[in-house]
């Protein structure tokens, strides 16, 4: 079976049983003995574990990776004069796609009206986080010390060090092309160590998925299950129909070729809801599976991964209305507007890691005028809508990089068309995690 297959079947074994796992624990005719040996051993104690070295060691390679291909790729484009119009074009795709899933998003939301005659308003206590001010969040891009910035992860940061640093070698002469072979280096290792990474992803991907679903409350979508539909409509109404024509109209290639070759990335990120834990799979799969030159790539899907959520920001908008239709309060074509502008900002502003996208919720409410606690009455759904949004904010990062890469002429067809472009490179892989 190839590893593709092989971490579908994980994520479907893992959410077959996570819920017998619910069952069990839930049943009444069941002993408490074995429920709790499931609970503790099982659920909290190995499929725990697992999942948790599993996030771990796709984050591990985050800094690494973005690093080493953003300095290739800013160093192979520095002296075209190309980074500026790309930098440019990729921004006004990622801004344009948000607002277009906003858009859609409120669309669905009003033509079903998900909270229209839901008694729930007032039963909710939410404490929204203050926003930091606009200022600081510009002047935080930009780090006074690139060490610090990669320990704590800050990806703009890094991305602005990278690019620097890529730039700068690109201008440097002979020195700077003994750095930049260095660094083109350091990128197939770092490479190879993600194929031999995602060869332990059928494992993890079936750990994750059986504990989320052993705790996941499925009655709390019968609650909310014209809240929850909603969203998932927008959801896939984007990410099939949206980005295909987008796809197609733009780049003239094939969005069913595309699809295919996301199915790996969509299960990394259905099952870690992280498009930061994803964002080396992404990479890869842009790079190796879809044809994306490195010097795009290294610049779109790290900055993509940190500022284009389209998935946020349609659940954003899905339940703006939600919450405007419980309280009872009818919104005005400028709040509506007001929504489609806070919600792209606040996509910006989402980190990349589970539920972030619930908590800047709190700034499109305030900016709708809405009560910011009426968060509190769709958590109960969230990780679940979480999981699949996060699926689409990586599929627009991905396709937003073939078109730009396309319409810059950094890009090979020939491994788009390959059907098995990059799955001998992740085979091989498999032998050295059989033995790990
Ligand atoms: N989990 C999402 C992501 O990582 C962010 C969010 O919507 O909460 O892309």
């Amino acid at each position: 079976m190839s590893l593709t297959n092989r971490i579908l079947t994980a994520m479907v074994a893992g959410i077959l049983l996570g819920s017998l796992l619910n069952l069990l624990l839930q049943s009444a005719a069941m002993s408490g003995q074995i429920q709790i040996f499931l609970q503790e051993y099982l659920v909290d104690g190995l499929l725990d574990m697992v999942g948790r070295i599993f996030i771990a060691s796709l984050k591990l390679l985050v800094v690494p990776l973005v690093l080493v291909s953003l300095i290739c790729g800013a160093s192979s484009l520095g002296d075209s004069a190309r980074m500026g119009p790309i930098a440019v074009k990729t921004l006004c795709f990622y801004l344009a796609t948000t607002a277009i899933a906003v858009s859609f998003a409120l669309i669905f939301a009003v033509m079903i009206g998900p909270g229209e005659n839901v008694q729930m308003a007032g039963q909710a206590e939410f404490q929204a986080a203050e926003p930091p001010p606009l200022v600081e969040v510009l002047v935080n891009i930009f780090p006074d010390n690139p060490i610090r910035a990669m320990a704590d992860g800050k990806m703009l940061q890094i991305i602005v060090f990278a690019l620097l640093l890529g730039y700068a070698i690109s201008h440097a002469g002979e020195p700077g092309k003994r750095i930049a072979a260095f660094f083109r280096d350091m990128e197939s290792v770092v490479m190879r160590m993600v194929g031999i990474l995602m060869g332990l992803a059928p494992y993890g991907v079936f750990a994750l998925l059986a504990k989320l679903f052993s705790t996941l409350g499925i009655s709390a979508i019968a609650d909310l299950a014209a809240y929850f539909f909603t969203v998932l409509i927008a959801l896939l109404f984007h990410a099939l129909v949206v980005y295909s024509l987008l796809f197609k109209s733009f780049s003239g290639l094939s969005p069913r070729i595309m699809i295919t070759k996301m199915r790996s990335v969509w299960a990394f990120a259905f099952s870690t809801a992280s498009s930061g834990a994803t964002l080396p799979i992404t990479l890869r799969t842009v790079e190796r599976k879809l044809g994306v030159h490195n010097s795009v790539a290294g610049f779109t899907v790290p900055l993509g991964a940190t500022i284009n959520m389209d998935g946020t920001a349609i659940m954003q908008g899905v339940a703006t209305v939600f919450i405007a239709q419980v309280y009872g309060v009818d919104l005005s074509v400028s709040a509506f507007i007001t929504v489609i502008l806070t919600a792209t900002l606040a996509s910006i502003g989402t980190a990349a890691v589970p539920g972030v996208g619930l908590v800047t919720l709190a700034l499109v409410l305030g900016q709708a005028g809405l009560p910011v606690e009426g968060i509190a009455l769709i958590i109960g759904v969230d990780r679940l809508l979480d999981m699949v949004r996060t699926a689409v904010n990586v599929t627009g990062d991905a396709t937003v990089s073939v078109i730009v890469a396309k319409s810059e002429n950094q890009f090979d067809e020939s491994v788009f068309l390959n059907p098995r472009a990059d799955i001998d490179q992740t085979d091989e892989a498999e032998p050295v995690v059989a033995v790990v």
